[in-house]
């Protein structure tokens, strides 16, 4: 089951609430949309406030914290689908699974870009 996201209207207008944590690197704009893209799955703990998977995006505010407001301070991360390179950077595995880096939680799921936009709708660019 796949997580509620604002809409993408919301993205492209830079008002979606982007808290900190957030990711850090590249501001330039993708060229294309990624055949893949990270999408944060409902176990996403928030690592305790301490989110392992953030420094490993690329990209500037791709990745953002997002607090619980029925139980702050605890919360989690998301992915700005508008920004996502699907890179994996976040959720890399090794070989037979084993970890490597990126989310020590297997909360993040690299979604084909076709099931993605069967759920949330056709991504602008
Ligand atoms: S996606 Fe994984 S690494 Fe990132 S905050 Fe959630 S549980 Fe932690
Ligand atoms: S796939 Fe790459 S660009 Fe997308 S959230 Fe993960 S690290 Fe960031």
């Amino acid at each position: 089951m796949y997580i509620a996201l604002p809409p993408f209207e919301e993205f492209v207008a830079g008002t979606v609430v982007k808290e900190e944590p957030t990711s850090e690197g590249t501001t330039t704009k993708r060229k294309r949309k990624p055949h893949i893209l990270a999408l944060i799955q409902e176990n996403c703990t928030g690592c305790a406030g301490s989110p392992a998977c953030v420094d490993y995006c690329p990209v500037e505010d791709c990745m953002y914290w997002v607090t619980d407001t029925d139980n702050p301070p605890f919360g989690r991360i998301e992915v700005d689908p508008l920004l996502c390179i699907g890179c994996k950077l976040c959720t890399s595995k090794g070989p037979d699974g084993a970890f490597l880096e990126g989310c020590p939680w297997d909360a993040i799921e690299m979604v084909p870009l076709a099931d993605f936009e069967a759920a949330y709708g056709v991504l602008p660019y």
